[in-house]
């Protein structure tokens, strides 16, 4: 880690070696490395220009355009701290993270900028809005100083912004999904952001080590590695092991307008692209698209996902219906700036319930309630440790204090971890439900019912119980074309689990279960349908 870069100024200078290599695809439009940098120096020193102070916030919503990478190096190289928001945010949403962050240069979308045209009023430190494509009364055109994608080859080649940069100096401010409450801010400095672009390779170097083979060392005149994304950039995952990991190492992003699978499927084939992935649901979806055997999938070699719970079934449907691409996974939150655990291939196949061991030089433990550490195999909250975990929470001091405590963060997850540090999520601590004193772990439920062949989607939420407390219920989506009941469910899960964790109702949902964009199903609306 002594030889992580210090800041994400390097990694984009290093991203520019690549030079003529192409980096973005979007639609029709591709830009280069070179032409990528040109954009984000012309952006930097235009935003340095209109005021733009080292510390500054510059708010970021927009889809996956190839305008969202040239907004945020451009921001970075400035001194100024990047704050990403969800473009599935509403307009108060989007009032609120710009309130929040107390950006003072919001770079949007038409889409976005619709929503929060009338909410301007309520950001007073909001100073320049710039609109990533197209003309609207109150905004400047980010064409008018960086033109079209197909124009940032022919700009001057610009100049590095001569602003100090320090590894501690924040970068980032990523909003968490907001999944057990409202969104916060996760103050990343750039050191967390050099060192999650460097975890992956040593992740692999690890894994080798680990089967006695020699570390893999990369081939520099292997063929460029081609990415679907499917991740929103404004995600600690779409952004680090995504954008960040692809710049520092010369690989190719396809990006989509928004995610369709038999759009993800056309581009798979048309770019050949190397790896897709994303959340689990959309690996699931991968897994269909690839038994319909309608595309030409044969250039993957690797389909990843994290982010949520994956069931075991899900690694060896990936194994079985792409022989030569190898499942990996990895557990992360927005606080440890994304993949934490990593977990891939043959070693990911032996232990499917696993998210895999922590990255090197990152630690985790398991603690009970006092906060003792645990050995191997109890179940506890997992605390983590290393140079990806972010300093705390913007503006929230009483909720930094309470979950980075002696230089540990408190995830909120409970885990377990065996002897040799492999990491089995077990649930949240607050997806946890108790029927009359029995712990019922909804994760393990819902990997049951994903067993059964008919089940594409599962979820299980607590149904409140007036003597038990709680108890466990069910909402499922079934594959096209198959059929179940709610009695032949009961069935099934009866004959794997204790007979208190089997849900009471079965609920059959006509579509995949509704999800925030980090994957993430939203239990809060399930729980509605009890
Ligand atoms: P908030 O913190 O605002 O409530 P959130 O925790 O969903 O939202 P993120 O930082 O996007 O926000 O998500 C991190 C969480 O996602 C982890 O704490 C964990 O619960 C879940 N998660 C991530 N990866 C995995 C995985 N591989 N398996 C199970 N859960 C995962
Ligand atoms: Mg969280």
């Amino acid at each position: 880690w002594a030889a992580a870069p210090p800041t994400l100024r390097e990694v984009f200078l290093a991203g520019r070696r690549h030079g003529e290599a192409t980096f973005l695809v979007y639609e029709d439009d591709r830009a280069s490395f070179e032409a990528f940098a040109r954009a984000v120096l012309a952006l930097s020193a235009d935003l340095i220009r209109g005021g733009l102070r080292p510390g500054d916030r510059v708010a970021i919503a927009m889809r996956n355009l190839p305008e969202w990478p040239v907004a945020f190096f451009a921001t970075l190289l400035a001194g100024a701290i990047a704050a990403p928001l969800n473009a599935w945010w509403t307009g108060p949403e989007l009032e609120y993270g710009l309130i929040d962050s107390g950006a003072t240069v919001a770079i949007l979308d038409p889409e976005r900028f619709d929503r929060i045209a009338e909410r301007r009023q309520a950001c007073p430190a909001l100073a320049r809005i710039l609109l990533a494509r197209g003309t609207e009364p109150g905004a400047e055109s980010l064409e008018g100083i960086i033109g079209p994608v197909s124009a940032w080859a022919s700009l001057p080649p610009g100049e590095l912004p001569e602003v100090p940069l320090a590894p501690e100096d924040l970068a980032t401010l990523f909003y968490t999904s907001g999944t057990t409450g409202r969104s916060k801010g996760a103050m990343g400095t750039h050191r967390n952001g050099a060192c999650a672009v460097m975890a992956h390779p040593y992740s692999a170097a690890r894994a080798a080590l680990r089967r006695g083979e020699p570390v893999p060392v990369p081939d520099p005149r292997a063929p460029q590695k081609v990415m679907l994304v499917s991740v929103p950039f404004f995600h600690v995952t779409g952004c680090f092991a995504t954008l960040v990991s692809a710049l520092s190492r010369g690989s190719r992003l396809v990006l989509m307008r928004r995610w369709e699978i038999a759009r993800a499927l056309d581009l798979i084939e048309r770019e050949r692209c190397t790896s897709a992935g994303g959340v689990p649901t959309i690996a699931w979806q991968l897994l269909d698209g690839r038994e319909a055997g309608t595309h030409d999938l044969s250039s993957l070699e690797a389909v990843t996902y994290g982010g949520a719970p994956a069931p075991a079934e899900l690694a060896r449907r990936l194994r079985a219906a792409f022989p030569h691409a190898a499942p990996a996974t990895g557990w992360g939150m927005t606080e440890t700036s994304g993949t934490f655990t990593h977990h891939m291939g043959e070693e990911y196949l032996n232990r499917p319930d696993s998210c895999g061991p922590p990255l090197p030089v990152c630690e985790a433990r398991i603690v009970d309630p006092e906060g003792r550490a645990l050995p191997p195999g109890e179940i506890g909250e997992l605390q983590v440790k290393g140079p990806n975990v972010v300093v705390g929470y913007w503006n929230r001091p009483a909720e930094t204090a309470a979950a980075f405590r002696d230089g540990w963060l408190a995830t909120g997850d409970l885990a377990r971890m065996d002897e040799e540090g492999f990491i089995t999520i077990v649930d949240r601590a607050r997806d946890m439900l108790i029927r009359g004193g029995e712990n019922i772990y909804c994760c393990e439920v819902e990997n049951a019912l994903h067993e059964h062949p008919a089940v594409v989607d599962a979820a299980v939420v607590a149904i409140p119980h007036p003597t038990l407390g709680e108890e466990p219920g069910a909402v499922v989506a079934l594959a096209r074309g198959q059929d179940t009941s709610e009695e032949e469910l009961k069935a099934f899960v009866a004959a794997r689990l204790a007979a208190f964790k089997v849900p009471v109702r079965i609920l059959f949902y006509d579509e995949i279960l509704p999800r925030n964009p980090s994957g993430k199903i939203l239990k809060s609306e399930l729980r509605k349908l009890f």
